[in-house]
């Protein structure tokens, strides 16, 4: 049990109530800003919530935040017709309701009005509607900005990568049929006249283990069922590939029985391959592309059987070498090299220098206390293509004895990782150990070993998961490259990430996932909230202080230089041998024994088995206590892909995966460890946090109104709990109280001096009594602003419009 126990775990899902049941509704509230409500309170904001989620007013404002409950439902109100009404405003803003084309329209006119960069960052747990909200903003700006014939091959293509990301990093999860695998920061770039000429997509950490095992009730991503139920006869068959979804171990989730999405992935297939097409993939490019799709899919199907060879060691062969021709077509490698590089792990021996960090170390191998390596038959080469000759030779005989008396026994005993160059993204792996059977010869020679069917199983899953998550890269480069700009620009983000997620499982990826949501709403808590009042206080206004709820230690505690979740990993991570999961929870209890926040378990029951137990810790994150197993914590961490399959996969002449590998270049020598997975996130991260601190921000929050994806539903419990995390109330109430806009005052005098005849064309006093002297001149009424020391503060973004509006006319 876990060390601590004092804190159960909060928000159980069991108040649901139906408009009808829920005692605090006031028929009559139903007010499109929350900052109108009086009183203010936990339960009117819940009443007004309600009360307009009967009517699909989905969504609400406070002050210049959006708030979207997901309806789980089609609804009617994002026509062209629509976009017009926003975008032409014949009506004022204010008159029009709630809605993500309001917000996208503020934030694209803030930045061709003040010519300033703009972020719209989308909240919200698994499902709340983030990713919906991000494509309908897209699909605001696509439509609404100018329709200039030059620029319309890039909002074209602006529009259609989102069906590409989404087919090869959306999967069907517990929370969310449509669920985002990965992060995304969409920046698009537009030119002085506010119309878009470009973008850049960054992604953040695909979880890529999906590709070889999901969690009971999940799919694996959208692409492999899209292509098996969308591709014609003759695609399937050039892809070496059958219909059926139950042909491919990893579409088979044991867990649970054959999932379905909802919407069809045969038309979903094609929409693909035409939004690939339009963002600019040729007709050789996505035939390309999907042979590596389809080669993973038949990788995952290679069964690997125990061989005891007749020196008494062991090994193993493929069971249905059919599929591995299949794939060597496919990824246009020779039978021989595929084989080999599946079943033989060979390490080059010119050891020189080696470093246990692996800083130096090229051509080194390592040590991993899991393999049964001493049983290993070890064969001796000196060159790439003595390789092929060996692999013949040990069919007929070992040579373990041979090769021990023909070299010096230098690295007995040395524990060294094998590392790899150039790693781009990073690769689940395995570190490999001779035992204390590893031998030096000249430069260039190498070390074979047979691998157990486990390991071989081990090492096919890695290059599985390197093979996609490298190509999805590519793909998301390559679009990059097609829709770059580099000229004078201003940029409006849209920042999409994958929901905070507590499984009845979660490992790894839920640590990270749930990191970058803690620091998202860190951000999101300190702009709102902490900034808006310390400017307040700073600039003289009247404010009483409103307490929130802060996360930033739970944040600390992740990410924390050398004493972090992340570091004492990293630290495991770097031992002889990757350290080992015990070593790293015995280290989380010690350094957090005091920390309430953290707690550690031993021998936990299994959730997806009765009879197993797993080793856990589990964090009081801001939405809540998860518990997460530490199994594959390391392995995830570590990420490393042994040398001899990126070796082979750069020997392919697939044009793509060849670009993929370039580690696997034999005339690369300088190595290094790569960054472990936590760390190169962790810097994303950062990198992220300052990107959005650099930009004027828009929120949306995304509210999700039940855990059982239906519509017409609103949980009462499960929405206030997720008002309470997101400290909506607090938000709300700082809003109510303080101002949508701010601006030094000379800045607002230059601005809007043309408004008065006594501004106009210049005002030659102090610039505060020439603001004062403006507003008075207009018909804007006192309670919108307010005099702070050097700056002018407006209450409402309808009032700012307004003078914007004012100035145009004029
Ligand atoms: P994750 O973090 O798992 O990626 P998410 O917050 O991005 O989740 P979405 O994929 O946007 O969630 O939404 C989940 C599903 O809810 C959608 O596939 C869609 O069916 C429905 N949905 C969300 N927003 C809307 C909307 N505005 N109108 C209609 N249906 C919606
Ligand atoms: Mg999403």
């Amino acid at each position: 049990m876990f060390a601590r126990n004092k804190v159960s775990r909060s928000g159980s899902r069991t108040r649901t109530a139906d408009a009808s049941h829920a005692p605090f509704v006031d028929p009559a509230a139903d007010l499109p800003d929350c900052i109108s409500l009086d009183p203010l309170n936990e339960d009117s904001l819940l009443a007004n919530l309600l009360s307009r989620f009967k009517r699909d007013h989905i969504y609400t404002y406070i002050g210049n935040i959006l708030l979207s409950i997901n309806p789980y439902k089609p609804l009617a109100q994002y026509t062209e017709q629509a976009i017009a009404d926003y975008k032409l405003r014949t009506v004022a803003i204010s008159q029009l309701p709630p809605h993500v084309y309001a917000l996208a329209d503020h934030a694209w006119r803030s930045l061709r009005d003040f010519y300033s960069d703009q972020v719209i960052v989308i909240t919200g747990e698994s499902g709340s509607g983030k990713t919906e909200a991000s494509k309908l903003i897209l699909q605001y700006l696509g439509f609404a900005t100018g329709k200039s014939k030059e620029l319309e091959t890039v909002r074209q293509q602006l529009l259609l990568c989102n069906p590409v990301l989404e087919a090869f990093g959306n999967a069907k999860s517990i929370h969310n049929d449509n669920s985002s695998r990965f992060g995304k920061y969409i920046e698009l770039e537009f030119d002085y006249r506010g119309e878009p000429v470009g973008g850049l997509i960054t992604h953040y950490l695909l979880e890529k283990s999906r590709v070889t095992s999901q969690h009971p009730g999940e799919r694996n991503f959208h692409i492999f069922f899209q292509l098996l139920a969308g591709a014609d006869v003759q695609l399937l068959k050039s892809l070496k590939l059958q219909r059926n979804t139950e042909n491919y171990l990893y579409l088979r989730n044991n867990h649970s029985n054959p999932s379905v999405w909802h919407q069809s992935d045969k038309d979903e297939f094609f929409n693909t391959k035409k939004a690939l097409e339009t963002v600019g993939f040729s007709a050789e490019d996505i035939v390309n592309i999907l042979r590596i799709v389809a080669a993973v899919l038949k990788l995952g199907n290679l069964i690997f059987t125990p061989v005891s060879n007749i020196d008494g060691t062991e090994g193993c062969s493929i069971n249905n070498e059919y599929e591995l021709e299949e794939v060597a077509t496919l990824l246009m490698i020779s039978v021989e090299e595929l084989r080999s590089a599946l079943l033989y792990r060979t390490y080059s021996v010119g050891c020189s220098g080696m470093d246990p960090h692996g800083s130096g170390g090229a051509n080194c191998f390592s040590r991993d206390s899991t393999l049964p390596s001493t049983n290993s038959r070890t064969f001796l080469g000196n060159s790439h293509q003595q390789h092929q000759q060996m692999l013949l030779q040990q069919q007929r005989t070992s040579l373990l004895s041979t090769s021990a008396s023909m070299v010096g026994a230098s690295m007995v005993g040395r524990d060294m990782y094998q590392m790899m160059d150039g790693c781009h993204g990073s690769e689940v792996g395995m570190q490999v150990t001779l035992g204390s059977r590893v031998y030096q010869d000249a430069k260039d020679d190498f070390v074979m070993t047979d691998l157990s069917a486990a390991e071989a199983t081990t090492g096919r899953d890695a290059l599985c998961k390197a093979l996609y998550y490298r190509l999805f890269t590519w793909i998301i480069n390559s679009i990059n490259e097609r829709i770059k700009q580099h000229g004078k620009r201003r940029i409006l983000s849209i920042l999409d990430i994958y929901g905070f997620e507590n499984l009845p499982t979660n490992g790894f990826e839920q640590l990270i996932i749930n990191y970058c949501n803690e620091k998202l709403q860190h951000f999101v808590t300190e702009i709102i909230v902490k900034e808006e009042q310390e400017v307040y206080m700073q600039e003289g206004l009247e404010w009483s202080p409103i307490l929130f709820p802060d996360n930033l230690a739970v944040c600390d505690l992740i990410e924390k230089h050398n004493l972090g979740l992340l570091a004492i990993m990293d630290e495991e991570c770097q031992r002889p041998c990757n350290g080992s999961e015990e070593a790293f929870l015995n280290k989380v209890g010690q350094v957090f024994q005091d920390n309430i926040q953290v707690e550690v378990a031993w021998g936990l029951p299994s959730k997806s088995s009765d009879s197993t137990t797993v080793n856990a810790f589990r964090l009081k994150h801001y939405a809540g206590w998860v518990t997460y197993s530490v199994n594959g914590f390391l392995e995830k961490n570590s990420d490393l892909l042994v040398r001899g399959l990126s070796q082979s996969m750069y020997q392919c002449s697939h044009p793509i995966v060849k670009e993929l590998f370039p580690e696997g270049n034999p005339r690369r020598t300088t190595l290094r460890r790569p960054a472990t997975s936590g760390t190169q996130f962790k810097v994303a991260i950062i990198a992220l946090m300052r990107s959005l601190r650099s930009k004027n921000p828009h929120f949306v929050r995304c509210i999700k109104p039940n855990a059982f994806k239906q519509p017409h539903h609103f949980d009462v419990q499960t929405i206030q709990n997720q008002l309470r995390y997101l400290g909506l109330l607090e938000s709300t109430q700082v809003k109510r109280n303080g101002y949508a806009f701010r601006q030094p005052y000379a800045w607002f005098l230059q601005r809007y001096k043309m408004l008065s005849t006594v501004t106009w064309p210049h005002w030659g006093g102090v610039a505060i009594e020439g603001v004062a002297r403006l507003l008075r001149d207009l018909p804007i009424s006192a309670t919108e602003y307010a005099f702070g020391r050097r700056m002018l503060f407006i209450k409402n973004d309808s009032t700012l419009m307004q003078l914007e509006d004012f100035r145009r006319i004029r």
